[in-house]
């Protein structure tokens, strides 16, 4: 099968396809960033910022990654030695957790695996235990990228609540902002962190942390901050170097203008409602595959699974081998299962994502589920026939079906 014409669609959580508008945006000479319309533009990001986030708090623009998120979170909250409650699902809970821990924080794990969604009993316990209020923070992620398990945040809101204990709930949304539902405000959150390279199909290089007051005075005496990596003078700095603690990001800031006018002009709620559509066509031929072998979806209830990436159990060497397959044969790079076993185990190769995050439309997803089906004939893996049919049945079904996105 020719795979050596016609564009690649890499399906990985990240960096996720970027549209070419985002592109064309960027494609200009260096602006003057003493004044005009650069000023002008980054003025219209943070409305904006704040409506992607539904927060009407405040949104800080960081040069970084995901990992620079998690950096700038912590350091505006935390001193050295304070104690953070890590809620993890997966790898990424782990990764928020060592960054915390690298800095100084003593961090306490609520472990839920790589399968499981987290329970906010438990949560409800361990802060109830708490009862010296020494837990400043509680840290989760709503969609974790390598399980592909989505955290129920407005349950995790009530079980702090349901404790009586004031720690700050601070969410990893670098999967799942623009991708699935998330509402800050509504939703309790006082710490939001996203990045630009995933459902903002922006390139990598921004990342954001919007913050609400209860975050903002406890930050006053986080002795974590350092002058580059404190919110305030992003937010409330009075000159325009601040925003940036010095030059800034001009073109992916241009990139970034026009992905929000994108996700303005599609509005919220239809982005969310194609995530789901898209995510219900890949949980259904996932399902009928697995009908006739060993492919598994990894999050069993659907209630808990992320509507941008899906995680899929097939078994050692069939992951790998498909993926290699479907990225010679096929034009499609999938992803690696991250973090469900030890590189050097191998089990490592049991496991693959598929991206539905971000410019993503039927077609691309649809293409993708169809060279996996091909890669399984390919292969000889056993499989169960029909899932393209599934799939197609799925993105044509009312609303009302759909993904359970209503919630
Ligand atoms: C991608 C991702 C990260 C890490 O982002 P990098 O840009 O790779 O540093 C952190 N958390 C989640 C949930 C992610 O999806």
């Amino acid at each position: 099968m020719p795979s050596a014409s016609g564009r690649q669609y890499h399906a990985i959580p990240g960096p996720s396809v970027m549209p070419d508008r985002v592109l064309r945006a960027m494609h200009r000479a260096a602006p003057n960033i003493y004044g005009g319309e650069i000023h002008e533009l980054v003025e219209t990001l943070f409305p904006d910022l704040r409506r992607v986030a539904g927060t009407a708090h405040h949104a800080a623009i960081y040069i970084g990654n995901g990992h620079a998120a998690w950096e700038a979170a912590n350091a505006n909250v935390f001193s050295r030695g304070d104690r953070a409650l890590v809620v993890a699902t997966g790898h990424f809970g782990h990764g928020w957790a060592n960054s915390a821990r690298g800095m100084g924080v003593d961090v306490e794990m609520l472990d839920f695996g790589r399968r499981a969604p987290l329970d906010p009993q438990r949560l409800t316990d361990t802060l109830r235990a708490d009862t010296g209020h020494a837990l400043r923070a509680v840290l989760v992620t709503h969609v974790d990228t390598a399980t592909t398990i989505r955290a129920d945040i407005a349950a995790v809101r009530a079980a702090i609540d349901a404790a009586g204990h004031p720690a700050l709930l601070m969410v990893d949304c670098i999967a799942s902002l623009g991708c699935d539902t998330f509402l800050m405000d509504e939703w309790g959150v006082d710490v939001m962190i996203a990045a630009s390279q995933k459902g903002l199909m922006t390139p990598p290089g921004l990342c954001f942390v919007w913050f609400n007051d209860k975050a903002r005075a406890a930050g006053v005496r986080a002795d974590l901050r350092t002058p580059y990596w404190s919110w305030e003078p992003r937010v409330a700095g009075g000159e325009f170097y601040q925003y940036f603690c010095g030059t800034a990001p001009t073109h992916h800031l241009y990139g970034l203008r026009e992905a929000l006018d994108m996700i303005f002009e599609e509005g919220l709620d239809a982005i969310w409602a194609r995530h789901a559509r898209l995510a219900g066509a890949v949980w259904a031929a996932v399902d009928v595959w697995g009908q006739g072998g060993p492919m598994e979806l990894n999050v069993a209830d659907p209630a808990h699974r992320s509507h941008a990436v899906t995680a899929v159990r097939i078994g050692a060497p069939h992951g790998t081998a498909l993926r290699n397959w479907a990225d010679d044969q096929g034009g499609v790079t999938l992803g690696i299962g991250l973090g469900m076993a030890a590189p050097n185990d191998p089990a490592w190769h049991g496991f693959f994502r598929i991206a539905h995050m971000g410019h993503v439309n039927a077609h691309m997803t649809l293409g993708a589920l169809a060279v996996i089906d091909g890669g399984l004939k390919a292969l000889d893996i056993p499989h169960g026939q029909g899932a393209l049919d599934a799939a197609a049945r799925a993105l044509i079904a009312p609303a009302a079906q759909v993904a359970r996105a209503a919630e």
